[in-house]
């Protein structure tokens, strides 16, 4: 009988990988709610809603029912990219830029009220595998199956800081690290459904531990 899991956790603790790997074993969908956000974010960036020194929060919620988000499956990459108006985003949204302004978006209750309704959607049918921040305690508090990542700061910067290093952007490890720890006090401090553990969730620090034995631990529990 197919289920639905969610996998919340603090920014880069490896999220989607295993959800990715999970969806794939399992033959269920895999949806990305935080590129949800990122695009959203992205959207704000080339429309001057947000610049260096402004974020007119108002013009983007009166903008809001022109963004439109969607996902297609990608055969070659084996999970669904995210598109903005159409567009393909999946590579623009995961910049430090959009990094560093995607928390401020995140935490807008109209945005917020958008994007949940669009992921209760894509997870009507069971067999669904969503990560992201509130998953577990907001978008399906019912999922039968939640986990909750952790790793320290210094472990997931790191992880990050590669990442972008072989996207080949121009960012400094400590610039990284900064970003991790403000999308984090963001994240868990908002007043609208902030970060944290649903009371049902497993938790797993992956600090010390390999993606092949995150991936069994979990795929163990998503197989019984
Ligand atoms: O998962 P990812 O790191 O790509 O998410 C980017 C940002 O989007 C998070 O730092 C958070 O501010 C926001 N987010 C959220 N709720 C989610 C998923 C992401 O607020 N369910």
């Amino acid at each position: 009988k197919k289920i639905t899991i969610a996998i919340d956790g603090y920014s880069s603790t490896g999220k989607s990988t295993v959800a990715k790997q999970l969806a794939k074993a399992l033959g269920y969908v895999y949806v990305d709610s935080g590129a949800m956000y990122r695009a959203v974010t992205l959207y704000a960036m080339q429309q001057n809603i947000i610049s260096k020194d402004n974020f007119d929060v108002n013009r983007l919620v009166s903008e809001l029912d022109i963004v439109k988000i969607s996902f297609k499956y990608n055969e070659q990459l084996g999970f669904a990219e995210v598109y903005l108006n159409g567009t393909n985003v999946e590579n623009d949204i995961r910049t430090l830029e959009v990094s560093q302004n995607v928390s401020q978006v995140a935490e807008i209750s109209e945005v917020r009220r958008m994007l949940v309704l669009q992921q209760q959607q894509m997870g009507k049918e069971k067999g669904v595998v969503m990560d992201g921040r509130d998953i577990g305690t907001v978008v399906f508090p019912d999922a039968e199956l939640k986990f909750f990542m952790t790793a320290s700061a210094e472990t997931r910067a790191q992880r990050r800081y590669k990442e972008l290093l072989e996207r080949h952007e121009d960012v400094s490890y400590e610039d990284v690290l900064k970003n991790v720890e403000s999308r984090d006090l963001i994240d868990s401090t908002r007043e609208d459904s902030p970060l944290m553990k649903a009371k049902d969730a497993l938790e797993i620090d992956n600090s010390n531990l390999s993606l092949a034995a995150q991936f069994e631990k979990i795929y163990v529990l998503a197989q019984n």
